[in-house]
């Protein structure tokens, strides 16, 4: 599979005065292939959002690559930049409320896009938001009307339709149901998948819910405390979590089919997660491990290959 998107130790951090700054993202790499669909899981705080939004460039990197087919991308976009780049790298963000301009009509907000960058004419634009709109299950007569006139799926929706308008190929969707009702998270992750395949989308896919992540995605990739502790094909990882800190996040996600047997970890996690402006010497999970060894105090543990996935951990 060829690398559409490739990060090598990037690095985001923010300066928060004094001296001090919060590791949001520390040193990650890895690469998703053309079509591949890598879901991203990690509690609150573990640096995922920041890490898509580096990725896409919409926040500065504070150190580190992101190469796209190859090409190592600017720090900054120009105008001919974002045609070559970000027009081609899109977000889908995880609140469909507060990502949509209320006061714009839902063809304004969709057509944004291309004419700010000079990519369609007006009329060659409302033509495609027309098409957006019917591709993701709405109505082409629904862009004269603004956003608090629809429900928190059809809002997603729109905002799907926003990114998909610019024909991107590289997609990060920042837990894209997670506002959402149960009701209609089903029908949104449908509809993302039902893209995914007729468009031949690469994607980041962040989540909190581990089995939906199982659903969409070809790979899973967790992350601690601003690090990537463990990365492989989504159903090693899945059930068969070797990272300790993976084996209690997944133990803890509940089981949709009781039948479904994976592996579980009898201790549950405890501790709060640590500071990330003051991140711990060696392994930032020894806190809370219930296998933590002297070595994972002194020494930061590294990626490695185990048995065809990559485990930063001192027990491999
Ligand atoms: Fe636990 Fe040590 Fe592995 Fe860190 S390196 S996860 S503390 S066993």
């Amino acid at each position: 599979m060829t690398d559409l998107v490739r990060i090598n130790e990037l690095t985001r951090y923010f300066e928060i005065g004094g001296g001090k700054r919060v590791h949001a993202v520390d040193k990650v790499s890895f690469a998703i292939g053309e079509r591949e669909i890598v879901g991203l899981v990690g509690e609150s705080g573990s640096g995922k959002s920041t890490l898509g939004k580096t990725m896409l460039g919409l926040h500065d990197k504070t150190s580190g690559t992101v190469t796209y087919r190859g090409e190592t991308l600017p720090a900054h976009y120009s105008s001919k930049d974002f045609q070559r780049f970000a027009r081609k790298m899109q977000m889908i963000f995880q609140d469909p409320y507060s990502s949509l301009n209320p006061r714009m009509t839902v063809g304004e907000i969709i057509t944004e896009g291309l004419l700010l960058h000079g990519l369609a004419t007006a009329s060659a634009a409302r033509d495609k938001a027309a098409h957006w709109l019917e591709r993701v299950g709405l109505h082409a007569d629904h862009m004269s009307r603004y956003p608090h006139e629809f429900s928190g799926g059809q809002r997603q929706r729109i905002g799907i339709a926003r990114a998909l308008i610019l024909e991107p190929e590289f997609v990060v969707c920042d837990e894209p149901i997670s506002a959402l009702d149960v009701s209609v998270q089903a029908q949104v992750v449908n509809l993302l998948n039902e893209l995914k395949q007729s468009l031949g989308l690469t994607m980041l896919f962040i989540a909190h819910d581990l089995s939906m992540v199982r659903y969409v995605s070809d790979r899973m990739a967790v992350m601690y405390l601003g690090s990537l502790v463990e990365i492989g094909p989504v159903n090693d990882v899945y059930f068969n979590p070797l990272h300790p800190y993976t084996q209690i996040l997944i133990a803890s996600n509940p089981e949709p089919d009781p039948n479904t047997e994976r592996a579980r970890l009898s201790t549950p996690i405890t501790g709060e997660i640590p500071s990330p402006v003051n991140v711990p010497e060696g392994c930032r999970f020894a806190s809370r491990c219930p296998k933590v060894m002297d070595v994972c105090r002194q020494k930061t543990p590294q990626l490695q290959n185990v048995d065809g996935r990559f485990v930063a951990c001192h027990l491999y």
